[in-house]
């Protein structure tokens, strides 16, 4: 057992043990990345690293702390998220009060603050002067998947380490390694490559239900049956603009691996590079339903909507291009819902 079993972020380990090693462990530290990054898994890790009996460097998976650690009943690991959109004011008061305690029987008390970005003013000021008030034997570890909204002052003072997703390479061994079978752990290494953040978390039977969504999307979308109820779905939604987001990111995620392997099917219908294997007979029949122009034109917009998702535009105009890119005729009669 150890850090070193976790997926990817090799660079990060390497400072996880450093600190370890030297016994010198950040009072506070930001873990920025996207949640298909791990940043969470991480931080648990660390902290049991931390806190195992049995390991100074690294911890052992076994030991009483460990354990109490992976049941979510350790007293000294708290795991903390916002109540609601935004961390209230009260929550904070608590943590700092909690905070200057004493561990009961860890070597610190830990804090993983989620979401750490979900602080609005008033809750980030009074966090601001927790940070700023260290306490002898706690840490925080913020996750955030938006580093850019945290006050540069909660930032200046904390050790910021930036998680990447894992390579195609490294999420096959780690699947092939929890003994799933070699097509599937291809399949679940390309769709995890692409943030897909179920695979990591290991809720492959709700991926494969938003892979199934998403063929029907696509199906629907070339047919033209249905569309708008795909645009009202999406128009429901958007009125949560973060889950929204992650929901749409996936969505096109998974869209643009469908159109890549309709474009290889194209090329040569006995591709052996087919991500979606399962699915051959149905992209078979979208192959002869979708030009390859069209194809192209399709992946080229869903590369242009990731752009977009990543410049911050309005959830609305997002579900309109994503529409418009499949359809042009549907759209004219709803569009006045988005003015
Ligand atoms: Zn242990």
């Amino acid at each position: 057992m150890g850090l070193n079993q976790l997926i990817g972020n090799k660079r990060i380990k390497s400072i996880l043990y450093s600190y370890l090693r030297n016994d010198n462990i950040p009072y506070s530290m930001i873990f920025s990345g996207s949640a298909a990054a791990n940043t969470l898994s991480f931080a648990v890790a660390f902290a049991k690293a931390i806190q195992c009996l049995d390991r100074d460097e690294d911890f052992c998976g076994a030991c009483r702390h460990c354990e109490e650690i992976d049941r979510e009943i350790f007293p000294d690991l708290k795991i903390i998220t916002p109540e609601g959109q935004f961390y209230k004011k009260e929550q904070i008061v608590f943590l700092k009060e909690d905070n200057y305690r004493r561990p009961l029987m860890g070597k610190k008390k830990i804090f993983i603050i989620k979401d750490a970005q979900k602080m609005n003013e008033n809750s980030a000021n009074a966090f601001l002067k927790v940070l700023e008030e260290p306490a002898e034997s706690t840490m925080f570890i913020l996750l955030t998947k938006n580093l850019n909204n945290l006050l540069p002052t909660i930032k200046s003072r904390c050790q910021i380490l930036n998680f990447t997703l894992p390579t195609q390479a490294e999420l096959k061994a780690f699947f092939l390694q929890k003994g799933i079978d070699d097509s599937q752990a291809e399949l679940m290494s390309y769709l995890g490559q692409s943030g897909i953040e179920d695979i990591i978390e290991g809720n492959f039977d709700e991926l494969m239900k938003k892979r199934q969504l998403s063929l029907k999307i696509l199906i629907n979308l070339t047919n033209k049956t249905d569309v708008d109820e795909i645009l009202l779905d999406l128009n429901t939604r958007s009125r949560s603009r973060d889950s929204f987001l992650e929901y749409f990111t996936e969505q096109v995620n998974l869209l643009s691996l469908l159109l890549r392997d309709i474009m290889l099917l194209h090329i040569d219908k006995e591709s052996e590079f087919v991500i979606n294997i399962d699915n051959k007979e149905t992209l078979m029949n979208l192959c002869e339903q979708i030009p390859m122009p069209k194809v192209l034109y399709l992946i080229q917009r869903m590369e242009l909507l990731f752009r977009d998702i990543k410049r911050n535009l309005n959830t609305k105009i997002l579900v309109l291009e994503f529409i418009k890119s499949y359809t042009m005729k549907e759209v004219n009669h709803v569009q006045s819902d988005y003015r």
